[in-house]
């Protein structure tokens, strides 16, 4: 397969997921609930209208410069041999599992840098004022912190060395374990144990919406589940039944609206 067959392939794998993913885990909700205050039906759509308009703000917004940026950049790293990957002279297959796996890493610790730096938690608030948490919950995130990430992994991802399509391939295994562990599923305890092996399993990320500072500040992994053991941030809770999600300084409703959700950063914290 050449380049640019892999980078179309790699591109239809990443929209699939991202909608399909998002479709067929909001079907599968109401049958196997995790918490049934999420599933009852019209607090579950207006719940969804509310994150996914605040989604389809960052598409508009970012998402279109993001990819055309992204693009032109690669192409030169392509041309131009540069990056990690480009670096130590990797084939294919090596190179995309590298790839991968430092990519993973820098949203490891990008995820961790918003919970202690104050000025940018400030706009990372917003993905932990959700209380109620289900697949939409993975797409709420603030245009600032998505402006700010965007410029980073503008310098990041040239940095490793990506070709696009390790970039798509990347994007498509976060966003289908991202949706898996927040989706409002109830997966049994066994699987759950198995999964976080080597995954952010449900339960896991379930600790990190917790409304309990320490356990909001652990569980920074997105994919693979070894970072937060390798930065001594790995937690679960005995029965994650019992965790109670969102921000003590943000129980109105007012957070909950889209207005809310934009003004999160702006409130003293
Ligand atoms: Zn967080
Ligand atoms: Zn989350």
């Amino acid at each position: 397969m050449g380049e640019q067959e892999l980078t179309d392939a790699a591109a239809r794998l990443k929209y699939a997921v991202g909608f399909g993913g998002l479709f067929a885990f909001w079907a599968m909700e109401p049958w196997f609930p995790f918490s049934r205050k999420v599933s009852a039906e019209t607090r579950r759509f207006r719940h969804a209208r509310r994150n996914l308009t605040l989604a389809a703000v960052n598409v508009v917004l970012l998402g279109i410069v993001y990819a055309l940026l992204m693009k032109t950049a690669l192409d030169w790293v392509a041309a131009n041999g540069f990056g990690v990957v480009n670096w130590l002279g990797l084939s294919a297959a090596p190179s995309v599992v590298v790839a991968f796996v430092l990519m993973d890493g820098w949203m490891y610790l990008w995820h961790r840098l918003n919970h202690t730096v104050p000025f940018l938690w400030r706009f990372h608030r917003t993905h932990h004022t959700d209380l109620k948490l289900d697949i939409t919950s993975a797409v709420r995130f603030h245009p600032g912190e998505i402006a700010i990430s965007t410029a980073l992994r503008l310098v990041v991802v040239p940095l490793i060395g990506m070709r696009l399509w390790h970039l798509f391939v990347y994007e498509a295994v976060f966003m289908a374990i991202v949706q898996f562990h927040h989706s409002n599923l109830r997966v049994p305890d066994a699987l759950d144990r198995a999964f976080r092996a080597a995954f952010v399993s449900p339960n896991m990320h379930r600790v990190h919406h917790s409304r309990l500072q320490p356990e909001t500040d652990s569980n920074y992994s997105s994919v693979f589940s070894f970072w937060d053991r390798l930065g001594r941030t790995f937690k679960l809770r005995q029965d994650p039944a019992t965790i109670e999600f969102g921000l003590d300084d943000f129980e109105g409703a007012e957070w909950q609206r889209v207005g809310g959700m934009l003004k999160t950063p702006l409130r003293s914290p």
